[in-house]
């Protein structure tokens, strides 16, 4: 039997503007059909593989192209073009063969194409037919999408990172195609999207268990092989993400059992097997800290096999402003110093300006006394799988205090030791190796590492995965969203800024303060309420005025908080949010229920920046000692309720008002929606609890002075549920008087008993809503005039 076989890959960055070109490729070489015997110890390994193992079951092989560039922007269009079209030339001229074995990337994206691997997959479809079986090999940084599955009967992936299993794997891919063309087997697949963004070593627990756990399902009878795309976080492509697949002989039942199952439990994983990451300061206390070396450090962030330049400066910056000496650091990725270097030759001392040259990512250039201590002309390491990969030139250049620097020519991660062995430098002498490698290095400096840590310095390959800024991809996936794959989820509406750590939620409304002095409305919500609840609110006021609706920790889209909801904390909170947001000047705080007490508690540790207070129905901080909070079996009902909703199920009739109430505003019906979830009921459980806490601290705040106040309130009592504490009835008996209390705060203020108005409908309803807003109106004249009343 004939096969067709071809390389062609590289993985884009479509965050990195600098594009994949022809040179590219051409740097690694690209091969017409004579890979095998040109480059037999490069890329070209593959294809003299896969001749092998088909030669020894008798079968011919037609080798195409091969062609791999190393990780960049997105590949020109026309160099995709033209690549792709030789491949499908060379196929169209083998004519009939008898199965087509790909090997792929999965994360490759030029101009145009968002999906390269299923396009060429597809294109080599249209050319050989329904009947021959087409196998494609992919790196597990893929994006595994419809497409290629559409295209090919097999697809299977890496099951290492780093990838020290791509010849297994070929070997099983082979054999898979082989049997399927002899008609042994139908491959059939089913796919479960784990809808995470992240990045997952093998190398420890709990991954290496999962890994076997794969390896295990895989001798199940009727199972050809599972594999788990981690997907390649740094691509802004639609079907992006990790997602685990089954093929089976024929049984597409026990490929999807198996799937689900096994995707299922990779997501119960997530919080154990995340890539541990430490600051700059944390990585070196902690590796000098450690007796004996050499501790290896990945900079993982200029990890050029992800895209990056490899010639950010941030860690020899700190090594030696701190003056650490015996450091081995390496490749540097400039071609400046190279040649400088080679002019000058072995032995010459001289000051060296390096690294920090390609972009803001890549930090400053660091300025080195340094001495040539070696030059290699056609360096190269070794690799995975016992591929050499080619360096170029690259030179040992030794600093004060023995800190060792490798500049390499052709820009590759660190994967071989021989990359620093093979210029003379001693690693096993070395305190610290520091490595622009993400994963990969650890094949071979694992093992010589008294201990391997991973450091976040700012360069191209943010580790931040919650807060890469995909455009295309759609952005429920976890851990950006605490539980994708919801029905109703939805993207934060308004602007997310990181405070304290955890990102917090705002949504803006209005003109923009006309001046320095013109106060923002900033709305704190009642308890358990998010920003949506006051769209009404927030629509009326902001006719006139900018305004700010905002989510406490753990409502709307902002991020929970494990600590107990305090009042102090909420506040600080709410004062870095304003200020990330740009909001400068100064506010009136408009406070429902809880968030009266809130507004007391922020004006008394921010009083030059709070104009006036509003308290709309506010509770006052007496009310909680008269009663206990509701049972938490109601909460644990109303859970169960949530949850369902989220799972797809009908909405409770006591949300159907919603739907009233916002028929002329869907986008708030959606809103809400996407939040009626069983995490908003725990954040509105921990605020219930802490009720007594906040109202001491509202208590204990100072008066409001001559501040502008404005007290609205609803005299009409809320219908109790039957069995209801009777102690809601004395609050409400006493609840004039705590309104009279509120505005006793300020010798400024105006009390306005709404009427009609409850404690919700003041809010949601549209007539008392304009009646409120008047009402503020009111308030911001007075406080733009400075009149007293
Ligand atoms: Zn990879």
């Amino acid at each position: 039997m004939k096969f067709f076989t071809t390389l062609f890959a590289t993985e884009t960055n479509t965050f990195v503007s600098a594009p994949t070109g022809l040179g590219s490729y051409e740097e690694y070489g690209i091969f017409r059909g004579d890979a095998s015997t040109r480059d037999a110890t490069g890329y070209g390994l593959y294809a003299v593989e896969v001749r092998k193992q088909l030669a020894a079951k008798g079968h011919e092989t037609v080798e195409s192209l091969l062609a791999f560039a190393q990780p960049l922007g997105r590949t020109v269009r026309s160099v995709y073009e033209r690549l792709r079209d030789e491949i499908l030339a060379d196929l169209r001229d083998a004519g009939p063969v008898d199965g087509v074995i790909l090997v792929l990337h999965g994360a490759m994206v030029a101009e145009g194409y968002d999906d390269c691997e299923g396009d060429v997959i597809s294109r080599v479809r249209e050319i050989v037919g329904p009947g021959v079986p087409i196998g494609v090999s992919l790196d597990l940084h893929c994006h595994f999408t419809q497409k290629m599955l559409d295209g090919a009967d097999t697809i299977i992936c890496y099951k290492e990172y780093p990838h020290t299993d791509a010849f297994e794997r070929l070997t099983e891919l082979i054999r898979i195609v082989v049997d399927t063309a002899e008609g042994r087997v139908r491959p059939v697949t089913a796919v479960h999207d784990c809808r995470m963004v992240g990045k997952w070593h093998t190398t420890r627990e709990p991954m290496a268990g999962f890994v076997r756990r794969m390896q295990a399902a895989e001798q199940l009878p009727g199972v050809l092989s599972v594999s788990l795309g981690h997907g390649f976080p740094w691509a802004d492509v639609p079907e992006s993400g990790a997602k685990l697949w089954v093929v089976t002989d024929n049984d597409p039942a026990l490929a999807a059992k198996l799937a689900e199952e096994l995707g299922r439990a990779f997501w119960d994983l997530r919080h154990e097997t995340a890539v541990p990451s430490l600051s700059i300061e944390e990585t070196l206390e902690r590796a000098m800290a450690t007796p004996g070396g050499p501790v290896v450090i990945a900079d993982t962030a200029d990890n050029p096999g992800g895209g990056a330049t490899s010639d950010s400066t941030f860690m020899l910056h700190a090594v030696v402003e701190r003056g650490i000496g015996n450091v081995a650091f390496g490749g540097v990725w400039d071609l400046g110093a190279v040649q400088l270097c080679r002019d000058a030759g072995v032995g010459a001392s001289f000051e060296l300006r390096l690294g920090g040259k390609c972009g803001p990512a890549s930090g400053d250039p660091i300025d080195l006394h340094v001495t040539v201590k070696n030059v290699v002309e056609a360096h190269s390491q070794g690799g995975l799988s016992g591929v050499r990969t080619p360096m170029g030139p690259c030179v040992w250049v030794q600093a004060a205090n023995g800190v060792d620097i490798v500049l390499i020519s052709k820009r590759n991660q660190v994967i071989g030791a021989d990359l620093f062995t093979g210029l003379g430098i001693d690693l096993t002498a070395k305190k610290l190796v520091i490595v622009k490698s993400a994963q990969h290095f650890h094949a071979e400096f694992g093992p010589l590492a008294k201990s391997v840590l991973y450091v976040s310095t700012p360069a191209s390959l943010s580790t931040d995965f919650a807060n890469l800024p995909y455009r295309v991809r759609d952005l429920d996936y976890w851990p950006r969203v605490e539980q994708p794959g919801r029905p109703h989820h939805m993207a934060a509406p308004g602007e997310l800024y990181t405070v304290d750590g955890r990102k917090m939620h705002l949504q803006r409304s209005g003109p923009a303060p006309a001046s320095a002095t013109q106060p923002t409305i900033v709305i704190e919500a009642g308890g358990g309420c998010a920003s949506p609840t006051y769209a009404r609110l927030q629509q009326a006021l902001s006719a006139k005025y900018p305004v700010i609706a905002y989510d406490r920790a753990g409502m709307g889209w902002s991020e929970a908080d494990d600590a107990p909801f305090d009042g102090e904390r909420t506040a600080h909170r709410l004062h870095g949010l304003l200020e990330a947001a740009g909001v400068t000047g100064p506010i009136v705080l408009v406070g429902h229920s809880l968030g009266g007490l809130l507004n007391r508690i922020y004006t008394g540790l921010y009083p030059q920046q709070v104009a006036g207070v509003v308290m709309l129905d506010a509770s006052h901080p007496d009310q909680f000692a008269m009663y206990e909070h509701p049972p938490e079996s109601v909460f644990a009902a109303e859970r169960v309720k949530r949850a369902d909703f989220q799972a797809g199920g009908k909405p409770p009739p006591e949300q159907a008002p919603i739907e009233l109430l916002f028929a002329d505003l869907p986008q708030v019906i959606r809103q809400l929606k996407a939040l009626y979830t069983p995490e908003a009921l725990d954040t509105t459980l921990a605020e219930v609890r802490g009720l007594p806490h906040v109202a001491r601290q509202a208590g204990a705040s100072p008066d409001l002075g001559s501040r502008p106040l404005a007290v609205l309130w609803a005299k009409q009592p809320q219908a109790l549920p039957p069995g209801a504490d009777p102690a809601i009835a004395d609050v409400q008996k006493r609840w004039p008087e705590f309104q009279e209390a509120h505005a006793a705060l300020s010798t400024q203020r105006r009390l306005v008993c709404i009427d009609g108005a409850e404690h919700m409908t003041m809010v949601l309803l549209p007539p008392l809503v304009q009646r409120v807003a008047e009402e503020i109106d009111g308030l911001m004249v007075q406080i733009a005039s400075g009149t007293r009343r």
